[in-house]
């Protein structure tokens, strides 16, 4: 079953056509990498996908559990269970982390009907959860990725994902920045919350990322649309003849 179709996607960015009609689909409970040559239109996607603002839709549709996406505004996309983790994310100083979390964490659950989480229950699930991604604590006392390094950056966000346990987790480019380590720790954690629940849109330039979280499917983006599809094996093919064969065919 689908959880996410999109058809015929087109997207102006400045009066530039970035997306040409980009047709997917994303089934419920699969791990699916997007790979592609830089400009190929990754990033754009996952903003639309995510309702970020100065993106001009001009044609075609995304519906996610059926609904029209496009139709809804950013926070309530949040709470349908969409989430971004963005490849270059936001500082927020003055804001404590925790802090951060429990507003955005509360406000998720208010609009979705369900009750706000005691401080106790609040603060015992972000303690767990940090643990098994080794956060320290006094990381999470910092402001909102300020001084983060890029492997902190990236297991605040995979701890954000296990606490809002989105049905949709798009992660752009989660391995730029990191060294082996750091992609382990964010790569262990993303796996962990693989669920026939949730879907995965795993977005990255190389394949080093899927011997990490190794996808279900696998999309191939050139030029602003989806040219192929596959299973796993599909990166391997990539890693080793390049994206250049699709060129042309884009
Ligand atoms: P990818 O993530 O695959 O590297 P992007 O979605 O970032 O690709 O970019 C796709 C194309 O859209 C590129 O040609 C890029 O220059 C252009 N683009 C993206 N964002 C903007 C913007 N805000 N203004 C103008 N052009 C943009
Ligand atoms: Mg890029
Ligand atoms: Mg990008």
């Amino acid at each position: 079953m689908a959880l996410l179709e999109i058809k015929n996607l087109q997207v102006r960015v400045e009066e530039r056509e970035i997306l040409h009609g980009l047709t997917l689909t994303i089934d419920a409970g699969k791990v699916h990498a997007i790979m592609g040559p830089n400009g190929s239109g990754k990033s754009t996607l996952s903003h639309v996908i995510a309702g970020k603002p100065g993106y001009e839709v001009t044609g075609g549709e995304i519906l996610f559990k059926g609904e029209d996406l496009l139709a809804m505004a950013p926070d309530e996309r949040a709470a349908k269970g969409v989430f971004l983790a963005f490849q270059y994310p936001v500082e927020i100083p003055g804001v404590a982390t925790m802090t951060f979390l429990r507003t955005a964490l509360n406000a998720q659950r208010k609009a979705r009907g369900e009750e706000e989480y005691s401080t106790p229950d609040f603060l015992r699930k972000v303690r767990e959860i940090s643990k098994s991604l080794s956060i320290p604590q006094d990381m999470l006392k910092r402001g909102v990725n300020v001084g983060f390094s890029g492997g902190e950056k990236k297991r605040n966000e995979v701890l954000q994902m296990a606490l809002f346990q989105p049905s949709l987790c798009i992660l752009d480019e989660m391995d730029s920045g990191l060294d082996i380590d750091a992609l382990r720790i964010a790569a262990d954690g993303v796996n962990a919350l693989r669920s026939p629940e949730r879907s995965m849109i795993v977005i990255t330039h190389y394949q080093r990322l899927l011997n990490y979280i190794v996808p279900d499917v696998v999309h191939v983006m050139s030029k602003g649309r989806v040219v192929k599809s596959g299973g796993k094996e599909l990166a391997l093919e990539l890693e080793a003849s390049g994206y250049a064969q699709f060129e042309d065919a884009a």
